[in-house]
């Protein structure tokens, strides 16, 4: 069932409209948004769809086609929805406290990004129904100011710490372009990424791999990233220039810290570096700076797991240009850069090995970059 059926099944109406989000891959620079750095995702063909209609002033419910049941809400405060439906009514509430008038609806989601795989399904949730209530109601919204606003939902009344770069690139990507974004500004540059045009692809491979212990690890990069901005007396690590690493290093005394230090670090100068490379139309050639990027998530940061090294180093040797985690990490998705005509040779070669070490088969496909959220 798709959004639209779902909203005549659920409310007996037609919608007034669809509105689709994107999920996303970030192409490299992790953990990098909360450190005031930089990020370099685009969307993903994969998105969420909100079929939306009216209904009384203050009175809001919602249905996914994921859900057995509808969720009706008022007025609330963080913490009075929970669950899943708690991505929505943040999203109200956030409208709402940044002074919009928020039209109320009835809301029918449904979904192909992948919930819980690190693609961002939660950004796309609350994308999807921020831009359909900023259009229905017709708010006075820009662009801009609306990862920031979805970023508050998912922060502030779901509870989950993330940093602005999912919302940023459901929202802000542009199909055939990968999103240079400025973590501290805010401020955004389309870059040309047509891969299909160097006869390249993405292969995304979802590991599979259950999640673990996300929030807590995810907490305590962040704290940890934090202490050392404080100690090294800079508002975030984003300001240790890659030619300050050393000194900054020699001061910290933590060996651990030392090396979350040096990821974000590096990690923003791989970004930097990419984008470079992307803007002279050097595809193939970042290929080195995502394998570089694995090895700083997996031995510094310390943010991977078993299945997603296997796909990494899988990958490499049946001859990708380069491959990384992408995401939060802890489970989630790899990508990898490759000829498009060998996605099913790198596919069978991950799941060959998968199979050999009885991990849950992964799941492959090939992206291109999506547009960013809006009516259809
Ligand atoms: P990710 O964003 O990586 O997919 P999260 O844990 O941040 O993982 O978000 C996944 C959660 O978002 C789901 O558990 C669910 O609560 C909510 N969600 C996302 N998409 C949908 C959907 N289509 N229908 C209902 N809930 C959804
Ligand atoms: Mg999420």
């Amino acid at each position: 069932m798709n959004a639209l059926e779902a909203f005549r099944k659920q409310y007996g109406a037609e919608p007034s409209g669809l509105w689709a989000a994107p999920g996303r891959v970030n192409l490299i620079g992790e953990h990098t948004d909360y450190n005031d750095g930089f990020v370099l995702p685009f969307a993903l063909p994969q998105r969420t769809v909100a079929a939306v209609g009216p209904a009384p002033a203050g009175e809001w419910t919602v249905c996914s086609t994921f859900q057995d049941e509808a969720i009706s809400f008022g007025h609330t405060e963080p913490g009075e929805v929970t669950g899943w439906a708690a991505y929505v009514a943040g999203v109200v509430w956030a409208l709402v406290e940044a002074g919009h008038n928020v039209p109320g609806a009835r809301i029918a989601i449904d979904s192909d990004v992948p919930l819980g795989s690190g693609l961002s399904s939660s950004a796309a949730l609350e994308s999807s129904v921020l831009t359909a209530l900023v259009d229905l109601g017709g708010l006075d919204l820009p662009v801009e100011q609306r990862p920031r606003l979805a970023q508050r939902a998912e922060n502030e009344y779901v509870g989950a710490p993330t940093g602005i770069l999912d919302q940023s690139a459901s929202i802000r990507c542009r199909e055939g372009h990968a999103l240079f974004l400025d973590c501290r500004s805010y401020e955004v540059e389309q870059i040309p990424f047509d891969l299909a045009a160097q006869g390249l692809a993405i292969l995304v491979i979802n590991s599979n791999a259950p999640h673990q212990h996300v929030d807590g690890e995810y907490g305590a990069r962040r704290k940890s990233c934090e202490e050392a901005a404080r100690i090294l007396g800079v508002p975030a690590l984003r300001d240790i220039t890659g030619a300050q690493l050393d000194d900054a290093l020699a001061r910290l005394d933590d060996e651990v810290m030392r090396r979350r230090v040096r990821h974000i670090v590096t990690e923003d100068d791989r970004v930097l570096a990419t984008v470079g490379l992307l803007r002279a139309g050097q595809v193939r050639e970042i290929g080195p700076l995502l394998t570089a990027s694995h090895a700083s998530m997996r031995d510094d940061f310390e943010i991977t797991v078993t299945q997603v090294d296997l796909a990494v180093d899988t990958a490499l040797a049946a001859g990708a240009y380069g491959a990384r985690m992408t995401g939060g990490g802890f489970g989630g998705c790899v990508l990898a850069l490759i000829d498009a005509d060998r996605a099913d040779v790198v596919t069978a070669a991950v799941e060959e090995a998968y199979a050999q070490s009885g991990f849950t088969p992964p799941t492959a496909w090939t992206v291109t970059a999506g547009p960013g959220a809006g009516k259809l």
